[in-house]
């Protein structure tokens, strides 16, 4: 009877099956589980974590825990047979650890400085750099001192010099400053958290000749809910607790991402390794608001205030030590596979599991949204469901050094994955849940997709609302906001739900914006009126994340199921859910953008042509869509017929064939010989008179069933490389890791995206029209080749 199930109900059934399992009691005491401990990338908690994800996979893909641990060195064959044998042999559920041996660093508290200097250079004021901790929680003590405030990758080393205020310390800031006369040779920078990447604040200030910068933590950022509002500050009330310290990474981002000694291939143990170019030269360090304020009043002439400490320079010496060491230290990605019928084709689903402190939001709420995905479709493999396609899954570490896991598995894969995998799904920008809307970013073509599974999930506290309407939600907490961050907060959110396009930092990067795979991501995200989320902090703490961010934890659940189901759609359906009508589309706005990113039109390049070759993509794709309906219809209508005819003499050929040329397994046989869907990836690559089973001459229900699933099978290869024509070998200038011509993380912004980035760099940073025209010839060309591409 269940094979002659419609494949549509057959799909509903098992998404309902899988919408059932994700449970807040289970979210809950995954995150108490991992959020109560710190898991720095390298530390032996964060190994314990990567082995007790491993046996979250055993247990729930039902894998056999073998007799020797599966942790390889990557690069071993082990390691490279364990990813490899996902798209081609594998027959049963598998999961391992790979290991990476990256450069990175550490801090050490005691070494660390940050002293206002008098008269004689003698210390009269000295920065404690310690955050307080919550006296309540259990875990306190534990974790005060575990992991010092310090900056992944900073330079060792000691600066001594006046200190100068740069506001957010943006490209804009540094200019605007520079232009006012402002000296930035041989100071200390200091600036707030916000609006950029930190690596770029470092990166601005090195290349101004700076030569220390330290970065706070502003009350001005966190919306209405201050202490100056009224609020108290954590744990006594929702306000942001004026010792917290955010660590995080200055690697510089937009040059390129990963191990900083190994540009664009895998770190492995005996990896030959360069000198970094993506790293700082001037030291850095985190400082808390109550140390910044104290600063500010001494030194700088009392709080801020609009812009008018801008530019304003100390009249004293700042002395600053960072003590830091680097070292090659073994990273653990945690992977897992589950084989699909159509084995070639991935969907890979991918998380971080590193921490800087407990990290119960970042990244613990996405590891949590990964242990119920798992959970789920685990559920669904023990009833007998098997994808469709293969689904890999990673919990990637030292993210936050600078998406070093996913990075490093991306370029030893680099190959594989282009050749294999159909969309890589971020589960989450790290964080599940740090506060009330959800939002998210994808590639164009996925932008539908997830508009619909978020349609189809409920919202977590509303019955009335479905998770899209959840891009409106606000926080509980009002107040007056300040002017900047109002007006920042504006530009980046709009009264109509978008899906914009993925900048960076998170570990999207190297899938999308150098090997050219669809990519996604999602996450309640903070808001003005939440509790201000004390990101990269001791703060960020199982203790806050159930008393502020997600009480019951509803938000962990409804975002684990509509990753979920987003998994399934993706793996399940027949012709991949991946929409290049819209990317074609939206290119033309990516143009308008341009046209809009300068006020010197001498500057423009000619853009008719490269309008020209995007609407070539357009009539191209329009055709690819009916190509896709007609194919999917066809193939159903032979499956339909092929099922009808299962006289013995043909199916028993069948089978014989498919066991000599794929060499696989009784129970596989089994199941072709019941269910001719799963023939899809095995009759493709062939006709059926090459099978000799035919005896119709090209006529008969078989020979259109293999006609049909070749139709779908071509489309799907078209839908898959869409995304990888946007890559060019030359790369962006002067960061030719980044092969996206489409979009990519902004090289003065990090985290937000440009698109066009070459074309628009070019215009907006270089003002150079001949490189313009350059940019714009390339492009075009990448189009126009594109648009054949999906044509033939
Ligand atoms: N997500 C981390 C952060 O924002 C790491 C990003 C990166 O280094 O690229 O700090
Ligand atoms: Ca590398
Ligand atoms: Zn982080
Ligand atoms: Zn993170």
């Amino acid at each position: 009877k269940k094979y002659s199930e419609s494949y549509d109900s057959y799909i509903k059934r098992i998404e309902e099956g899988y919408l059932a399992v994700p449970s807040t009691q289970s979210a809950l005491a995954a995150s108490r589980d991992y959020a109560t401990h710190p898991h720095l990338a390298g530390a032996v908690e964060d190994f314990q974590d990567a082995k007790e994800i491993l046996a979250l996979f055993q247990s729930e893909f039902g894998i056999p825990a073998p007799a020797t641990e599966p942790i390889y060195p990557a690069g071993s064959p082990e390691s490279r047979e364990a990813t490899l044998s996902t798209s081609s042999k594998l027959s049963k559920p598998a999961a391992w650890v790979d290991i990476y041996y990256p450069v990175m660093n550490t801090g050490n508290a005691d070494g660390m400085v940050v002293e206002l200097l008098g008269e004689s250079d003698q210390p009269i004021w000295k920065a404690d750099l310690l955050e307080d901790g919550d006296p309540r929680d259990d875990t306190a003590a534990e974790y005060r001192n575990s992991v010092p405030p310090f900056h992944g990758f900073s330079a060792a080393g000691e600066a001594i010099g006046q200190l100068v205020y740069a506001n957010y310390g943006t490209y804009d800031d540094y200019n605007k400053l520079v232009d006012a006369g402002v000296n930035l040779t041989g100071k200390v920078i200091l600036a707030r958290y916000g609006a950029n990447f930190r690596g770029l604040k470092v990166q601005g200030a090195a290349e101004r000749g700076a030569v220390g910068v330290l970065i706070y933590s502003d009350p001005r950022d966190d919306g209405s809910v201050t202490v100056e509002n009224g609020y108290e500050p954590y744990p006594a009330g929702p306000a942001r607790n004026p010792t917290s310290i955010q660590r995080g990474s200055v690697m510089y981002l937009s040059i390129y991402a990963g191990d900083p000694t190994t540009p664009g291939y895998p770190a492995y143990e005996n990896a030959t390794r360069v000198e970094p170019t993506n790293v700082p030269n001037i030291p850095s360090l985190p400082l808390s608001w109550a140390n910044a304020k104290l600063l500010f009043e001494e030194e700088l002439g009392g709080v801020p205030e609009g812009t008018k400490l801008n530019g304003r320079v100390g009249s004293r010496k700042v002395r600053m030590v960072n003590d830091v060491d680097a070292k090659v230290t073994p990273i653990w990605n945690t992977m897992a596979a589950i084989p699909g019928h159509i084995k070639d084709e991935v969907v890979l689903l991918g998380c971080h599991r590193d921490a800087w402190v407990m990290g119960a939001a970042d990244p613990t709420s996405g590891t949590v949204s990964l242990h119920e995905v798992v959970r789920g479709l685990g559920a669904l493999y023990k009833r007998g469901w098997k994808p469709l396609r293969t689904i890999v899954i990673a919990s990637w570490d030292a993210e936050e050094y600078g998406l070093v896991g996913s990075t490093e598995w991306g370029e030893d894969f680099a190959d594989w994955i282009q050749e294999h995998v159909v969309s890589y799904v971020n589960l989450t920008t790290d964080v599940s849940v740090s506060g009330s809307r959800w939002h998210t970013s994808a590639s164009p073509s996925l932008v539908h997709l997830i508009q619909r599974s978020a349609q189809d999930v409920p919202h977590p506290t509303d019955a009335q609302k479905t998770l899209w309407d959840a891009h409106f939600d606000v926080g509980p907490y009002e107040g007056p906001v300040d002017a900047e961050f109002a007006r920042m907060w504006d530009t980046k959110t709009s009264n109509e739900p978008r899906i914009g396009p993925l900048g960076s930092g998170s570990d999207y990067t190297v899938f999308l914006q150098r090997l050219g795979v669809a990519s996604s991501d999602q996450g309640f995200g903070n808001t003005p009126t939440d509790a201000p989320y004390h990101y990269h902090s001791i703060y960020d703490s199982q203790m806050w994340q159930e008393v502020y961010a997600d009480p019951g934890f509803y938000k962990h659940v409804a975002v684990a199921q509509n990753l979920g189901l987003l998994t399934l759609r993706l793996t399940d359906s027949i012709i991949l859910p991946l929409n290049t009508t819209q990317y074609a589309l939206e290119l033309d706005s990516y143009v308008d953008t341009v046209i809009e990113s300068t006020y010197r039109e001498e500057i423009l390049p000619d853009l008719f042509p490269l309008r020209r070759a995007i609407a070539k993509l357009q009539d191209a794709s329009f055709k690819l869509d009916e190509e896709k309906a007609s194919a999917e219809e066809a193939f159903h209508e032979a499956l339909k017929k092929v099922r009808r005819v299962r006289g013995p003499p043909v199916v028993r050929r069948v089978i014989r064939w498919v066991k000599e040329h794929l060499g696989i397994g009784a129970q596989e046989v089994q199941d072709l010989r019941f269910d001719a869907l799963k023939w899809m990836s095995s009759v493709t690559e062939s006709s059926c008179s090459e099978m000799d089973i035919c005896k119709s001459r090209g006529k008969g229900p078989l020979c259109d069933f293999i006609r049909a699933a070749k139709r779908v099978r071509v489309a799907n290869q078209k839908l898959t490389a869409f995304e990888r024509g946007f890559l060019s070998e030359d790369g962006i200038k002067d960061r030719e890791w980044y092969r996206h011509l489409g979009v990519a993380p902004g090289k003065h912004l990090g985290y937000a995206p440009t698109t066009l980035p070459g074309l628009t760099e070019a215009i907006v940073y270089d003002e150079d029209h001949e490189l313009a025209e350059y940019e714009a010839t390339r492009l075009t060309e990448l189009i126009e080749n594109l648009a054949e591409f999906l044509e033939v």
